[in-house]
This record gives structure tokens, sequence and C-alpha cells, in this order.
């Protein structure tokens, strides 16, 4: 049964010639290096390549952040690791429940990982399932691609150590991007995996999450003594790469507060907070409206529940 799945998910992946994804890991600390995924939405041209993911080498294997968007990227970036070191991927933790992050779980399941996750990916995530990236990416480059259930959910931290490393996987707060965001940190290293709590360079969406949330746990990850931090999506590593974060949505909060208390309506208030600083930042046009709205909604609702 193992043998045949094996068979299954990786021989048809390779031999139909599945999208290249020209994985080059980065560096960004000791024994820590990243894929960086590109700046855009998942289309069929980028293969859903639009997310970081990273791994952490140790004396007795690798730890692997987010999986990636599908099985093919998951086998090339084993690949890369393997380039590296020759040892067995023994962890992956995936930081949320949303499908770019972990629809390479089921390659590194049948090498014999430990999938750890969040509770909303145990509560969301229904083998067989549809999921976005599928949609998108079409069965293609889809194929081999399959949900696989947690070994491991973490509901608020869970600590292991491997080859002479601590890993801490922690959920910061109640609800930022996701309702079950994990942040993964190597505290003797200061290295910071922040899952989509961070984005840079582009826009983040806050589709499923909270304007309030976000901004506590971006606060509790600025008092947090690290060096390195990687976000699910952006190139920047160092200490600073909250500030555009922060930046845009702290502008964002106090321009829709502000015309909340001047009665602005929910059709107006997307011609009203535009924010053309952040024109410049990818994705503006495909997430900002929507962003306007969702805030709009959650911090309508906080002030009724304080009235
Ligand atoms: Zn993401």
């Amino acid at each position: 049964m193992m043998l045949k799945y094996l068979f299954l998910c990786c021989s048809i992946v390779v031999s139909l010639a599945a999208f290249d994804y020209h994985l080059q890991p980065k560096r960004i600390a000791k024994d820590v290096y990243c894929f960086f995924g590109a700046l855009e939405n998942i289309s069929k041209q980028n293969g859903g390549n639009m997310v970081n993911t990273c791994f952490v080498q140790t004396k007795e294997g690798f730890v692997v952040i987010d999986s990636g968007p599908n099985c093919a990227y998951a086998f090339q970036a084993y690949a890369q690791m393997q380039k590296i070191a020759k040892l067995p991927v023994k962890y992956v933790i995936n930081t949320h429940d949303h499908d770019d992050h972990w629809l390479g779980n089921s390659f590194y399941k049948e090498k014999d990982a430990l999938l750890i996750g969040p509770l909303t990916y145990e509560q969301n995530i229904v083998p067989g399932m549809q999921t976005r990236m599928e949609r998108v990416l079409g069965e293609r480059l889809f194929a081999g691609t399959k949900i696989v259930p947690l070994d491991k959910v973490v509901k608020n931290r869970y600590g292991f150590s491997l080859g002479g490393k601590e890993f801490v996987v922690t959920k910061l707060v109640n609800k930022a991007h996701t309702e079950g965001d994990l942040v993964v940190s190597i505290p003797k290293e200061g290295v910071l995996f922040a899952g989509d709590i961070l984005f840079n360079g582009r826009l983040p969406s806050l589709r499923d999450g909270s304007i309030l949330g976000s901004i506590k746990a971006l606060d509790i990850i600025d008092q947090m003594n690290v060096k390195v931090v990687v976000g699910g999506h952006g190139y920047l590593t160092d200490k600073n790469i909250t500030k555009m974060m922060r930046g845009y949505l702290t502008q964002m909060k106090r321009a829709i507060l502000n015309a909340l208390d001047n009665d602005v309506s929910m059709n107006e208030i997307t011609k009203k907070v535009n924010m053309p600083q952040y024109k410049k930042f990818k994705l503006y046009d495909v997430l900002h409206r929507r962003n306007v709205l969702d805030v709009y909604r959650e911090l309508e609702l906080c002030i009724e529940e304080e009235e």
C-alpha cells in the first residue's frame, strides 16, 4: 500500500515532466534556508510558487516550515535539501491552514516526517476536498498531491529538540491572519518563522483574519529577541520587516475608526480609505478594497460590542 502510494505521488509527477520550480534555497542564517516565492497570486504560470517555505538542518535531520503548494514542489524542495546534506526530513510544521502552505505534506508523510500544524487544519481540511490551489493549477500541476491529516495538533505551544537544536511552535494570539496561526522559533539562534502573520513587499490578505489580532501579533514579535525573521510572503528577513505590515494595518485602523466616527457607510468606505501610498506594493489592486471592507466590518462590530 505504502509503495503503491509512493509510486502514485512522485513518479507520476516526475514522469509528467512536472512544472520546474527552479527552487534555489537561500541561506538566511546558520543551517537555515528558505525558498522565496513570487509576490503574486496563485497562477498556472507560477505553479502556486508564491509562498515562502523554509528548512532547518540539524545533525539528525531537517525540520521543514511549510511544505508549499503541491507534491511536485515538495519533491523538488527535498531534492535541493539533499544536495546540502543527505539527511531525512523529521518534522514538517504548517504555520496555518491556507493551502499554499501545506499541500506538500503528503510528499513528506511518505518520507515518514511528523506533520505538525494548527487546530484549524484539523477543523477545516478534509481529505478529498477540492482546494483553491487545485482549482487554479489544474489536474496536471496537481498530480500526486494528496490531503493528509496532521500527526500533531498544536493548540498553544509545543517544543521539541532535534539534532542539538531546540524548536518552539507557538500560537501568539487568538486570530491574526487566520484563527490558527503558528510561529516557529529557534530561540537560542534568534530565528523566527512567522508564517502569514508577516508579509512584506506585497499587501496581506485579511479575509480570514483580524486587524486587531494582527497588530497584537506584530507587537509580540517586535518584543521577541530575534535576529532573523521570515514571513510567509516577502523577501526580507531582518528584524525590521514588521514595519511595512504595521504601517499598513495601523494606518488602515486609524482611517476606518475615523470614518466610523463620521458615519461613513460601507458603500463609501473603499473610496475614503484608498491609502495610495501602498499602491506601490504588489497585489494592492487585488486585495486592498477587500481588506478595507473586512476591517470595516470588524471594527464596526467592536464598536457595537463596546456600546
Ligand atoms: Zn500564504
